[in-house]
């Protein structure tokens, strides 16, 4: 295995200096300014307070309205095309299999996550609505049309799955509640499965309970960050954010207890400065408790306070994409497996014909979330080009074909044996 590469290759899929790592040292990100007070909590959208007509397309050049969760909610390019309500094409996808609720208010996100295209930071220059979240807009559509659309596709939807995305607000769990009901209140959850992306910093345990016993089948904690200093650094006190690895543990654990096996998981995102090591010991822990792991390549978000930094390179996150499969799926322990002085995996723990099969067989490398209605190890949520630009894929939201399964052994570095 290599650990550097020749200077002139792709920017997107090598590291600082050619490493093909992104160490902690070097993904250090930038402190968050002073934000001028008018534009404090959504000032400037709250004192215009224009309704809104509608769904609403981001334009970074207007005034965005006056629009509010549980009435309003966003929703990714991808599921809006999807949903039919915005024109566009995705690279070698129809559509998206998940339809991601965001909860949406002029005060935004109170967090200020360092990779994040909401953080709260962001008010100086561009509206809540407006912002660029996973590398795509997000248009506002009122729930109520929402709602009839996929209703009144009933079992002919395109989506296998819905998923509110809470954010960092104090009404966030009373209008996840909202969301919820009024979905539920056409739509048959044993039909279009439910997940919750928590924000666990404003929940009980009881919220936990509540979001159960009104239908919803996974709960997801997006820890993000693969370690506590990570995560303060990045989410915590080091980006003046609300958040902790203690209360995300702790709601996570309650998802657990009352969610039960397969039925409860974690975002991660890789390449932050976490160790190949590090990430996968949490996979581990995840898949010992029951759970599964949600991975996303770090990507520098424009805008964000990580924009500065270099995206994960391709090596690095193949790896741990293959790696986390065989401990998700295969039955493959972290403790099987080997690794270098840099935490980086050396050896899968499994024997090579074994590999080659999984490797030809492409799942690993596809997004990873929640289960749509394929297969148990197929996400319905496939985030199309969330995590990288298409012409340098880094999670597929398609099944890879032969070419890309080529590129795929060049960047782990493991040829097909000649036969
Ligand atoms: S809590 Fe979530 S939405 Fe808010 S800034 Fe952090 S990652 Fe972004």
């Amino acid at each position: 295995m290599s650990c550097l590469k020749p200077e002139g290759m792709d920017p997107v899929a090598n590291g600082k200096g050619g490493l093909d790592y992104n160490p902690f040292d070097v993904m250090q990100p930038r402190a968050p300014e002073q934000i001028p007070a008018e534009a404090r909590n959504g000032g400037r959208v709250k004192q215009a307070d224009q309704a809104p007509e509608g769904v609403y397309r981001p334009d970074y050049n207007i005034l965005t309205p006056n629009m509010r969760s549980p009435d309003y909610v966003q929703m990714s390019t991808a599921a809006a095309i999807t949903l039919g309500i915005a024109q566009g094409k995705m690279l070698r996808c129809e559509c998206t299999r998940c339809l991601n609720l965001l909860l949406t208010y002029p005060e935004g996100c109170r967090a200020n996550c360092a990779y994040c295209g909401l953080a709260r930071h962001r008010e100086a220059e561009r509206d809540y609505a407006d912002r660029n979240f996973i590398r795509v807009d997000w248009p506002a559509v009122p729930m109520a049309e929402v709602v009839d659309i996929v209703a009144r596709d009933g079992g002919n939807s395109p989506f296998h799955r819905m998923c509110i995305s809470m954010i960092t607000h104090p009404n966030s769990d009373e209008d996840t509640v909202s969301v919820l009901k009024k979905w539920t209140s056409k739509i048959d959850p044993s039909a279009i499965p439910i997940s919750i992306l928590s924000n666990p910093t404003t929940m009980t345990r009881q919220d936990v309970q509540t979001l159960h016993e009104l239908g919803s089948d996974i709960f997801t904690v997006a820890l993000d960050a693969a370690t506590p200093g990570l995560f303060d650094r990045t989410r915590g006190k080091g980006v003046q954010s609300p958040h902790s690895w203690k209360k995300y543990w702790e709601i996570l654990e309650d998802a657990r207890d009352i969610f039960g096996p397969k039925k409860f998981g974690a975002h991660i995102i890789v390449g932050m400065g976490e160790t190949e090591h590090e990430v996968l010991t949490l996979v581990q822990q995840l898949v010992d408790m029951g759970g599964h792991s949600h991975m996303f390549c770090f990507f520098p978000e424009k805008g964000s306070l990580m924009d500065h930094l270099p995206a994960t390179p391709r090596d690095q996150w193949r790896r741990v994409q293959l790696a986390r499969y065989l401990i998700d799926y295969c039955g493959v322990r972290v403790d099987q497996m080997k690794f270098d002085e840099h935490g980086r995996v050396d050896d899968y723990g499994m024997p090579k014909g074994e590999l080659d099969a999984i490797i030809n067989a492409g799942i690993a490398f596809r997004t990873s979330g929640c289960p749509g209605k394929f297969a148990d190890d197929i996400s319905a949520c496939d985030r199309p080009y969330g995590d990288s630009p298409p012409s340098n894929i880094a999670s597929y939201p398609f099944q890879p074909n032969g070419n890309d399964l080529r590129t795929i052994r060049k960047q782990l570095d493991i040829r097909k044996p000649a036969n």
